[in-house]
């Protein structure tokens, strides 16, 4: 398929051109045409699918047919909101790319910056709107910015927005957005507080995917270690014994147990680093080039840090923990294996989380295979109701801690502006 049979505006064909694509990815060939037809959309696909043209594209043209009778400053007519700040300015470049030969304006906003340029930006009149949602609020609060003549809605890695804790912000975005618009729902996984989510934004969508979320594990090779709490550490140092992983995505649930395995693994000689939240751009980014670079036998992420990332090559994913779940397995996995490479996920999981491997074979429809070279074998029962509620208290009174943080930073930043308890 060429995009010309797409039906799409010459001044975006030029523009494709220029940026050498000669086809549609296949979500853009089947984004593009339900779009165009202004049609809802609930788009199942990850970063790298080329998800971004497949709804840049037709809001460029629906812009492009609209602006021929538009007269006075510009409105906001298409708004875009992503979780992070990369994908934003990504997301911006793309617009820049593909409408360079329409008259469309765009601006890119997001926090932890200082607000002004981005006012500045937005004062001088703009058809897209490409955010994060707690500068958008902000802006909002403070009548920088008015959605009413938003027509384009696009929610972008929704499921990572929900990871981020995002879900009052979006509520409280759709509760502003005009009724009446197209909207388009993009999420790398589905699972059902999504598809709640989505019911809340689409009406009567049309469904696109790419890879559905449980397919990719079947290419995968995984194998699965049952072992105590107390034995992971030594269990994960006789796992990279094998001399075969000479790299290795790690992923741990938190931040501190991130930082716990970096140190266990340098105390043990084993070149490691860490990418989470609370390390800065500057740092994640040198890591990451790290690893690339072969400097770094172990790469270790939070699934939230390790989602914008791509390794080109790498064969192998190492799970410290069984997530609860089971897409964010899949999504982990997902990591290892890509362009044709042979992938191996390697799962540690601890008594507390057997039932969580239950839900993820039941989803992949596969039977994980348990490793038989395993010194440190699980002894201790799963915890009782008891402790498990514990646990999951203090789980509780960590995320309130990440959220009082979060919240404590940019009401600094933001300081005429109280977000509301949550
Ligand atoms: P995305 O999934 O939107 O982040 O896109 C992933 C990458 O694929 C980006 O670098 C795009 O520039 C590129 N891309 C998107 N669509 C196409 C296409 N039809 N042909 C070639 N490259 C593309």
């Amino acid at each position: 398929m060429k995009f010309e049979d797409l039906k799409i505006h010459p001044a975006i064909l030029k523009a494709l051109k220029d940026e050498n694509y000669t086809e549609p990815t296949s979500i853009q060939a089947q984004a593009i045409p339900l779009v165009l037809e202004k049609k809802d959309v609930l788009g199942s696909a990850q970063t790298g699918t080329g998800k971004t043209a497949a709804f840049a594209i037709p809001i460029i043209q629906h812009l492009i047919n609209n602006n021929q009778h538009e007269k006075g400053r510009r409105q906001i007519k298409s708004l875009i909101v992503t979780p992070t700040r990369e994908l934003a300015i990504q997301i911006g470049e793309s617009f820049n790319a593909y409408g360079k030969y329409s008259n469309l304006q765009n601006t890119v906003i997001f926090g932890g910056v200082p607000q002004n340029p981005q006012v500045r930006q937005l004062q001088k009149g703009i058809d897209i709107l490409i955010a994060t949602p707690g500068r958008l609020l902000d802006l909002i609060n403070q009548n920088h910015i008015s959605l009413r003549d938003v027509k384009y809605f696009v929610l972008d890695e929704a499921d990572r927005m929900l990871d981020m804790g995002f879900i009052h912000d979006i509520k409280k975005l759709l509760r502003i957005l005009p009724k009446e618009r197209q909207s388009l729902f993009f999420s790398a996984t589905m699972p059902t507080k999504i598809v709640k989510l989505s019911q809340e934004i689409l009406i009567n969508p049309k469904k696109v995917a790419v890879n559905p979320v449980s397919s990719t594990a079947e290419t995968i090779q995984q194998q699965i270690y049952f072992t105590n709490k107390s034995s992971k550490k030594n269990l994960l140092l006789h796992i990279l014994k094998n001399k075969d992983i000479e790299q290795v995505l790690l992923f741990s649930r938190t931040k501190h147990g991130a930082d716990r395995i970096v140190r266990n693994l340098r105390h043990n000689k084993i070149e490691s680093a860490a990418i989470h939240g609370e390390k800065s751009q500057n740092q994640r980014q040198k890591a990451l080039e790290q690893f690339k670079k072969g400097q770094i036998r172990v790469l270790v992420a939070t699934d939230i840090a390790a989602r914008g990332i791509d390794i080109d090559k790498l064969r192998y994913v190492i799970n410290y923990d069984i997530p609860n779940e089971s897409e964010t397995y899949v999504h982990r996995i997902g990591r290892c294996g890509r362009a044709g490479e042979e992938g191996v996920a390697i799962s540690i999981c601890e008594p507390e989380e057997n039932a969580y491997v239950k839900d993820i074979e039941k989803l992949i429809k596969l039977k994980i295979n348990v490793s038989d070279n395993n010194p440190f074998p699980q002894t201790d029962k799963p915890m009782s109701q008891k402790e498990k509620k514990e646990v999951d208290a203090e789980k509780r009174r960590e995320r309130q801690k990440f959220f009082e943080n979060r919240n404590k930073k940019r009401g600094n930043q933001n300081p005429g502006f109280r977000r509301k308890k949550r």
